[in-house]
Formats: C-alpha cells, sequence, structure tokens
C-alpha cells in the first residue's frame, strides 16, 4: 500500500490546499493531511480546530485521513510507512526552500522522497496568510476558501484582536 503525507500549517486550509489533497489522493492508496505544530507561527486556529476543519473539507475523499505532529516530518513518515512527501509548488519562491527541505528530509529517511505537484494557475498566489489579509479587511473569499469553513473563518477573524 502506498501512502503518502501532505504536510502543512493549514491555518486555515484553502482551496489551493484542497486542490493538491484531490490530485494526490488519485495518486496514492492513502493521503495523510498532517498539520504540522510551528514555533515560529502564532496560529489563527487551534490544531484541532484546523484538523476539524481539514476532515470537514475532506469527507468526500474516502482515502484521505488527517493527523497532526509535533517533530520531525522524516520521523513522522517513518512510524506511519509513509514512501513520499507531498507539497505544493507555487511561484518559484517554493522552489528553493522546498528543494532544501527535500534533500533534508531524504537524509534522515532515505527511504523517503518528496514530490512536487504545481499549483493550479487560479490559486498560484494564494496562502493562508493572504487568506487571512484579505478576510481582515472584508473581502469576498468565494473563490479561495472552501464553503465548509467559510462561516468559522469569517467570525474568527473579524473577532480578532488588530
Ligand atoms: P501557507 O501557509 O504558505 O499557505 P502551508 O504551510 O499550510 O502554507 O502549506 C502546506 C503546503 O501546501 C506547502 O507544500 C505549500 O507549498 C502548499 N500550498 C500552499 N498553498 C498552496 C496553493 N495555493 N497551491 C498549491 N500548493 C499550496
Amino acid at each position: 500500500m502506498k501512502i503518502a503525507v501532505y504536510p502543512g500549517s493549514f491555518d486555515p486550509i484553502t482551496n489551493g490546499h484542497l486542490n493538491i489533497i484531490e490530485r494526490a489522493a488519485k495518486l496514492f492508496d492513502r493521503l495523510i493531511v498532517c498539520v504540522m505544530v510551528n514555533h515560529d507561527k502564532k496560529p489563527l486556529f487551534s490544531l484541532q480546530e484546523r484538523e476539524d476543519q481539514i476532515r470537514r473539507v475532506t469527507a468526500h475523499l474516502s482515502n484521505v485521513t488527517v493527523d497532526s505532529h509535533f517533530g520531525l516530518l522524516a520521523a513522522y513518515a517513518k512510524e506511519h510507512n509513509c514512501c513520499t512527501i507531498i507539497k505544493g509548488l507555487r511561484a518559484g519562491s517554493d522552489f528553493e526552500k522546498e528543494f532544501q527541505m527535500a534533500m533534508i528530509n531524504r537524509k534522515l529517511n532515505p527511504e523517503l522522497d518528496s514530490m512536487f505537484l504545481t499549483a493550479e494557475h487560479q490559486f498560484m498566489y494564494l496562502s493562508s496568510s493572504a487568506v487571512k489579509e484579505m478576510g481582515y479587511y472584508g473581502a469576498d473569499l468565494e473563490d479561495f476558501l472552501p464553503a465548509e469553513i467559510m462561516d468559522e473563518f469569517i467570525h474568527r477573524i473579524r473577532n480578532k484582536e488588530a
């Protein structure tokens, strides 16, 4: 059984992330979307909230499961028998950082490969931080955020302290 892991902050999950998940789910027997705990970022949503949001948004994909991890991704992949890390590539700016991460993960776990799926053109410039910025100033987010999490997102961003 081929298992892949798609890691990220997903704060919140966007239509760009969902597009990568739907495409990767077709390529593997099982896809684990793994919310990684990042010390540098103060998230808008808790780990539990982000996991719940991803579960709601991916409910139609029977081979997708959701998890979270605090620590090294290479170790997580080994523990869960993942052969591949999935990454989404947007503009060239993602490339250098992701290339370095792929090298490091392969060094830490030589069994592990990284696979890059290019962003769809309409999501090329979409990031969770851009969605938060737009949401904060009241922009229409219909094209960027899954409908299942829209109300929760708008409620949270409008009540966020400046
Ligand atoms: P960000 O906070 O930058 O939106 P995450 O850390 O949650 O992103 O990203 C997780 C993964 O999803 C990364 O591999 C990232 O490159 C990818 N990704 C993020 N947004 C998009 C998008 N709009 N299209 C394709 N891939 C994306």
